[in-house]
């Protein structure tokens, strides 16, 4: 249960002493691993549930406010006076982003996790992590007295009692930060080098500063070339392997979910259910509540313009919110049916009486978008909506949403699309692609648990379905929109710890990046796909219609082959297949979605291939 959801990193510095080594970036920009110590250092901070990180910049500040426009809850604020001045003025900067309890960082500072995790964890709200003995040669030593901090110097003669080394990680409580810049305008004046480390002590008198030493901990702060070898050579390699072992508290035993949704989950978005309790109808959980809507929002770029509406259901009781919310009672809607999800939208219609004109086509075959223009200019004086699946599950078949939407509104249709196993895994821009209305669910290609899905709407269609008498109740969307956004509470009570976990999903999913998802799950699909060619199998649908989320597969026709007996072998061996449904041939189907990778895929066909032989199956 980690309580702070705030960092502030200090970035701002000049480095000089690592002139040649930097060549124009800012310290943070330093390179161990893959990537700049600051995005390994955001990265740690993720997994520790910190959801907002404020970056106060200085010198060559356009490296950081880069790394704002890849990390949407990254912000950087810039100290003008960074050359000049301690810092203590930069943190003082920062104060117009801080309302809450922060962690306050350095940004030269490479650590293991277990720094975070230990401040985290720690049940009192100020508290400074300090280490043994390091031989750094530029060491604060901190002094204290029975439980909280009295004094740091860079003379360990000035201290009585050693408490251990400034580390350079700290938990402020917004009270501290209160005190420490109501003082600093005063000492910042005094002194132009004021240290945010002289701030903390001149205020212990009245706050209890605590601290937590922890004696062999892996980190080096990087001031100069020495340092830099230091952290190379020793105290990084020591880092990473650290990390690896304990990422957090305990491992769960990983399961490969190769079914389409619910997928696997990081371990992160996992214990990001546990929790202190708390109402729902509290403010701590209407904000958390408003955050992800508003990203939900922004992973299909529809900000300003569109809102989205949560419900406590599975992906299909948000589409069955958005049909039986948005269609008007005189008017019909246009229902594309090339798999089970289409159809499912024509059995929900069936169920409220909505007047649907249906679209069949053979399931694995695509869309006609003739023949929706068609149908759309034969009953346009019924037709107000047009719904249809973005990624049909049931065949891997991705239909192409923008071209069917733009010739959507040559007519003045509005767009439902069930975007239910596309969201998060396959970009999608809302207002590029002209989509009214979006559906999907927390658990799939988002990563996060299963048990809430939301409807992504443009506001302006949203408030038109005000007038139209509901004939839905729990499900009703304006109701729930309204709700939400008059009392800052959702209406009906919701899986509290389901909105932890998305919450944790969705900073997962900002830090790996749009880019990066979509290539992982393609990459992960095309392993997939060659594999399963090498080994004989078939396919239903055509290359240029698959998703690269998931592949049906065609079965075998050998008398040896059984789905069932093929699965439980798999699911021994820790990875979960899915039957196929409906299709114009006989299929089963893989997905590729979640928290997995190519080596999980390449596990998956080792397997395969190990039961294809044993059962001897001819494939060809
Ligand atoms: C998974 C899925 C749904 C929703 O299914 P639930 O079992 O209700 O979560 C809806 N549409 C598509 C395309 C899906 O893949």
């Amino acid at each position: 249960m980690f309580n702070v959801r705030k960092a502030v990193i200090l970035g701002a510095g000049l480095g000089s002493r690592l002139r040649g080594t930097l060549d124009d970036r800012p310290k943070g920009f330093l390179k161990l691993g893959n990537r700049p110590i600051i995005e390994e250092s955001i990265a740690k901070l993720v997994r520790t549930g910190i959801i907002d990180i404020v970056i106060v910049t200085g010198y060559c500040h356009e490296f950081y406010d880069q790394l704002s426009e890849k990390y949407p809850f990254v912000r950087t604020i810039l100290n003008p006076d960074f050359a000049t001045t301690g810092s203590m003025l930069s943190l003082y900067t920062a104060s117009q982003y801080v309302n809450s309890d922060f962690l306050l960082l350095e940004s030269d500072l490479v650590y293991e996790y277990n720094a975070l995790q230990t401040l985290q964890n720690y049940p009192k709200d100020n508290c400074i992590l300090l280490s043994g003995k390091t031989g750094a040669g530029d060491e604060v030593y901190v002094g204290v007295s029975h439980d909280r901090v009295v004094n740091m110097s860079k003379r360990r003669d000035e201290i009585k009692c050693l408490g251990g080394e400034l580390v350079g990680i700290s938990k402020i409580s917004l009270d501290l930060y209160k005190q420490m810049t109501d003082i600093a305008p005063e000492k910042c004046k005094h002194s132009s080098q004021y240290q945010y480390e002289d701030c903390l002590v001149d205020v212990s008198d009245n706050v209890t500063i605590h601290y937590q030493c922890i004696d062999n901990l892996a980190w080096i702060e990087i001031d100069d070339g020495n340092h830099l070898s230091k952290a190379r050579e020793k105290i990084y390699p020591l880092i990473e392997q650290r990390d690896s072992e304990i990422i957090i508290s305990k491992k769960v035993e990983r399961n490969v979910l190769l079914n389409p949704g619910p997928a696997t989950t990081t371990d992160t978005v996992k214990y990001a259910m546990v929790v202190n309790d708390i109402c729902p109808r509290e403010k701590e959980f209407g904000d958390l509540v408003e955050g992800i809507r508003q990203d939900l929002v922004r992973i299909v770029h529809g900000e300003g313009v569109y809102e989205s509406v949560l419900f406590a259901s599975s992906g299909t009781g948000v589409v069955e919110a958005c049909l039986s919310s948005a269609v008007p009672h005189d008017k019909s809607v246009l229902i594309i049916n090339n798999g089970a999800y289409g159809k499912r939208m024509q059995q929900i219609c069936n169920g409220y009486g909505i007047s649907h004109i249906d679209y069949n086509i053979e399931w694995g075959k695509p869309v006609d978008c003739n023949k929706v223009e068609t149908l759309l200019e034969q009953y346009k004086r019924d037709i107000s909506h047009i719904a249809l699946v973005h990624h049909e599950t049931t065949v891997g078949m991705l239909n192409d949403i923008t071209t069917i939407s733009r010739t959507a509104a040559r007519f003045g249709v509005e767009v439902i699309a069930d975007t239910v196993s596309s969201y998060a895994g396959i970009p999608i821009d809302v207002k590029d692609s002209e989509i009214h209305y979006l559906m999907a669910s927390a658990n799939k290609c988002i990563q996060g648990m299963a048990g809430l899905s939301f409807v992504i709407c443009k506001k302006e269609s949203l408030e038109k379905t005000k007038e139209i008498k509901p004939r839905n109740f729990y499900f009703n969307l304006y109701q729930n929109y309204s709700f939400f956004t008059q009392k800052h509470e959702m209406q009906f009570t919701p899986p509290v710890q389901i909105f932890y976990a998305l919450r944790q999903a969705i900073n997962e999913y900002f830090l790996e990046t749009e880019q990066s998802r979509e290539k992982r799950y393609a990459e992960m699909h095309e392993v997939l796909e060659n594999g399963l060619q090498m080994l004989g199998f078939r396919f239903l649908v055509e290359k240029r219609f698959r998703s690269k989320i998931l592949t049906a597969i065609i079965e075998p026709e050998d008398e040896n082959y059984s789905f069932s007996e093929m699965h439980d072998f798999l699911y021994k061996r820790g990875f979960t297949i899915y039957p196929g449904k409906g299709a114009t041939q006989n299929t089963f189907r893989i997905a590729n979605m979640g928290a997995i990778t190519k080596s999980d895929i390449t596990q998956f066909l080792g397997h395969l291939e190990e039961y294809v032989l044993k059962k001897d199956i001819k494939l060809r």
